[in-house]
């Protein structure tokens, strides 16, 4: 089994679609990034490849690409996972917690981990999915940025070809 973590945090800016796990939320704000600003997703794939000891998203799409300027996240956490399936592993669980003063989470709560379930190929039982406020403070509490904080657990597969 590997464990692998994930992190990410967007700046919020006015006028900026905003998706959570590839979910479209209506709301006024949204982040600023280089692709679409997706932080759930990019925690995501940034667990997965830590996972299996794969380096970091940046690796394979960085911010300088202008290819790669305002893309669906979804295609990075395809490319992790085909990387990761690749060697040999498969997705065992996710565990995940979004850190947002607004909007409310919530409400979104399901149909984000069907979104991530679908992705990574696994029952919907197999993603948790929390959501923090920043009680106020901070950047996350001034509503500046929104987090996002991922662990996975990946198996071997039984054709053994991890290392
Ligand atoms: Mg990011």
């Amino acid at each position: 089994m590997r464990i692998g973590i994930g992190y990410d945090l967007h700046r919020m800016r006015d006028g900026i679609p905003l998706r959570i796990g590839a979910v479209a939320i209506p709301f006024p704000r949204g982040p600023e990034g280089h692709s679409d600003g997706d932080v759930l997703l990019h925690a995501l794939a940034d667990a997965l490849l830590g996972a299996a000891g794969l380096g970091d998203i940046g690796d394979a799409f960085p911010d300088t690409d202008p290819k790669t300027a305002g893309m669906d996240s979804q295609r990075i956490v395809e490319d992790a996972l085909r990387q990761v399936v690749d060697r040999g592993f498969e997705v065992e669980n996710v565990d995940a917690i979004v850190h947002a003063e607004v909007p409310k989470i919530k409400p979104y709560r399901d149909a984000i981990r069907s979104s991530i379930a679908g992705l990574l190929g696994v029952d919907v039982e197999r993603v948790g999915l929390k959501a923090k406020t920043g009680e106020g403070i901070g950047e996350v509490g001034r509503g500046e940025a929104i987090a996002a904080e991922v662990a996975v657990l990946l198996t071997e597969t039984l054709r053994g070809k991890a290392t």
